[in-house]
């Protein structure tokens, strides 16, 4: 088994069935919203393309991302779904998308004009969806705004500059099932969706849920769901569930080969600072990952890994390009060798780390841990 071309160090190992699986799982529980997979952030580090692919053979039928760049790389590769970008600031090109039919939001009443100006200098309408706030206090039109924005929409699509396509906003606290702020969302944007309908706006797709609340607040749901981690296998957060509780597969899995097997006495310090000293003679393992390949260096000293035959955690700090760990007690340290196989996380079907376990240990959120693989890693896809 090959798992490596000559010159990696290290691989992302992305399992697409699982991202289609995880998707119709997600279509079935959002029925009968359609499902929108978010690809931001190079699909949360599995790869832009191949996991909006799964995704849309999973059954979704919209994708999702932050940046414009995003949108525009998925039409360069062919992908013709409907694609919705929802971050941008005055300045940048927003024309190219629109040109590229991509879905665009806007916030505010000059973010509209902005885009209805690029539609104007394009020949073709934009289509537009309107994020209100209601209560994640980020993007989305001010309660006090949002009639102007709904009216620069209007102006624009009686100029047949827009097609007023949706009306969404973002949940805080979905990942807390039993916290009232999704109740109160929800009612701030249906009273939202009511102002725009006294102005004389109708939106065909009302969209408000992420991963948590599709899987645990069905009154959420409306026309069209947004989920982003749950499509890659992994739970919103402790409180929703285990993603083994939830029927989910963990694509992402992390590996690397030993690039250095040796002996050393007791007392010998480990890495930068020596905050990990062996404490017998050991045989040490020099895992060549490190930070810039995304490996967090709050792992030093706690990320879990399986090599030799067991499990032990990251020995000392991690290092930019490399960390150690100690192989002594595991069942296969005699044996161990250069080139031997390193697992940091899979999908936990064989009691393996998981990304959730690198989270925990690091104190950080599987979402961080998935999205920080740098793009020094290559992708493989199964
Ligand atoms: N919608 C928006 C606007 C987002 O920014 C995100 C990602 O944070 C999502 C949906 C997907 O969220 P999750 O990954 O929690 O499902």
């Amino acid at each position: 088994e090959d798992l490596f071309a000559p010159t990696w160090t290290g691989q992302v190992v992305v399992d697409l069935d699982a991202i289609a699986a995880n998707t119709a799982l997600l279509v079935e529980r959002a029925a009968p919203a359609a499902v929108m997979a978010v690809v931001k952030a190079d699909a949360y580090g599995h790869g832009l393309v191949p996991a909006a692919r799964a995704a849309l053979a999973g059954g979704a039928t919209w994708l999702g991302v932050a940046q414009l760049a995003e949108a525009l790389a998925l039409r360069a590769a062919g992908v013709t779904a409907p694609v919705l970008c929802w971050l941008w600031a005055p300045g940048q090109d927003v024309a190219s998308a629109v040109a590229a039919g991509i879905n665009l939001s806007a916030s505010s009443q000059q973010a509209v004009e902005i885009l209805a100006d690029a539609a104007r200098a394009t020949g073709r309408p934009v289509r537009l969806h309107l994020e209100v706030e209601t209560g994640m206090g980020r993007g989305g039109a001010a309660p006090q705004d949002w009639p102007g924005a709904v009216r620069a929409a209007l102006v624009a699509r009686a100029e047949g500059l827009a097609d007023l396509v949706g009306a969404w906003s973002h949940l805080a606290r979905s990942d807390e099932p039993a916290d009232p702020c999704t109740t109160r969302q929800r009612g701030a944007f249906t009273e939202a969706l009511a102002v725009a309908e006294g102005l004389g706006a109708t939106f065909s797709l009302r969209h408000l849920a992420n991963s948590a609340a599709l899987l645990t607040a069905p009154e959420t749901h409306f026309d069209l769901v947004r989920p982003g981690i749950a499509v890659y296998g992994l739970s919103p957060g402790p409180e929703v569930g285990t993603s083994e509780l939830l029927g989910l597969r963990p694509a992402m899995s992390v590996r690397t080969r030993l690039a250095l097997v040796k002996d050393v006495g007791a007392g010998q310090g480990v890495s930068y600072g020596h905050t990990y000293t062996t404490d017998r003679p050991t045989r040490l393992g020099l895992v060549p990952l490190g930070y810039a390949d995304g490996v967090p260096r709050a792992a030093s000293g706690v990320g879990p890994v399986v090599v030799a035959g067991g499990r032990t955690t990251v020995a000392g700090r991690v290092c930019m390009d490399q960390f150690v760990v100690d192989l002594g007690g595991l069942p296969g340290a005699d044996r161990a060798a250069a080139g031997d196989l390193v697992e940091l996380f899979g999908d936990g079907a064989l009691g393996g780390p998981t990304a959730e376990d690198w989270a925990h240990a690091c104190g950080t959120i599987g979402y961080e841990v998935l999205a920080r693989m740098s793009a020094r890693l290559p992708r493989r896809y199964t």
